[in-house]
C-alpha cells in the first residue's frame, strides 16, 4: 500500500475542506504540512491558508501562532519526521532513535494541544482533535500489504468524544469522515466516503 497520490480525481473526490465549505462556505480552513504532496488534493479556495515544506519544528511554530492569533475552523497539520526516522533507522520499538522521535513528535502535539487551550475564547470552542497516521513500516521501508505498514493509531479527543477503548475497526478514511461530523456537515450519499464517524459520542 503506496501513500502516492496517482492522479487523484480531485473532482470526484475533493479535500474534505471542499466538501466542509459546500455547506459552510465561510469557514476558516488551514492546512500547515511538511510533506507537500498532501496538498496536491487543495483546489482554489478549500484552504484560507496552505503552507508546505516546513520542518516539523517549523509547522509547530506556525500551527502555534495561527491558533493564537487567527480565526479558525478547521486545521490540517502534518508532521512527517518520525517517518524520516523510520527511514534512517528503522521502524521498531526496540529502536532508540525511532522511539525518540516520536516522542520528540509527542511534544510538539503538546506545544499545539497547549496552544488551543490557551485561545481566547476556548471556553465557547468545542475542538476536536484527531491524530492519526497513513501508513506503519518495518526495517527501513513501507508500501506493502502488510500489518506492520498498514496498522495505524487513531487518537480522538475532545468533549464529543466517547471515552475508551475503539472496539471497531478503524480506518484512516475515518478521520475525515469524523472531522466532517464533527463540523456539522451532512454526510451526502453522492459523496462515495468510504469512511465512518470513529470515535464520537452517537
Ligand atoms: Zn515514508
Amino acid at each position: 500500500m503506496g501513500n502516492q497520490y496517482l492522479n487523484p480525481n480531485i473532482k470526484v473526490y475533493p479535500h474534505f475542506f471542499n466538501l466542509a465549505k459546500r455547506q459552510q462556505p465561510d469557514l476558516r480552513t488551514y492546512s500547515i504540512a511538511n510533506w507537500s504532496p498532501v496538498h496536491k488534493i487543495l483546489q482554489d479556495n478549500d484552504a484560507t491558508v496552505a503552507k508546505h515544506k516546513l520542518t516539523d519544528g517549523l509547522v509547530t511554530k506556525s500551527v502555534v501562532k495561527t491558533l493564537k492569533k487567527e480565526d479558525v475552523d478547521v486545521m490540517f497539520v502534518h508532521l512527517d519526521n518520525v517517518d524520516h526516522a523510520g527511514h534512517k533507522y528503522g521502524y521498531a520499538p526496540d529502536n532508540v532513535k525511532y522511539i525518540e522521535s516520536i516522542e520528540k513528535t509527542d511534544k510538539k502535539i503538546g506545544r499545539i494541544v497547549k496552544a488551543l487551550q490557551k485561545r481566547k475564547n476556548y471556553a465557547n470552542e468545542n475542538w476536536l482533535i484527531l491524530v492519526s497516521t497513513d501508513h506503519g513500516g518495518s526495517g527501513t521501508n513501507h508500501g506493502k500489504a502488510i500489518p506492520e505498514h498498514t496498522t495505524i493509531f487513531y487518537i480522538a479527543s475532545g468533549k464529543d468524544v466517547e471515552k475508551g477503548e475503539i472496539k471497531k475497526q478503524v480506518y484512516v478514511i475515518d478521520v475525515a469522515v469524523t472531522a466532517l461530523k464533527h463540523l456539522n456537515i451532512d454526510l451526502k450519499d453522492e459523496w462515495n466516503l468510504d469512511g465512518t464517524v470513529t470515535g464520537l459520542k452517537q
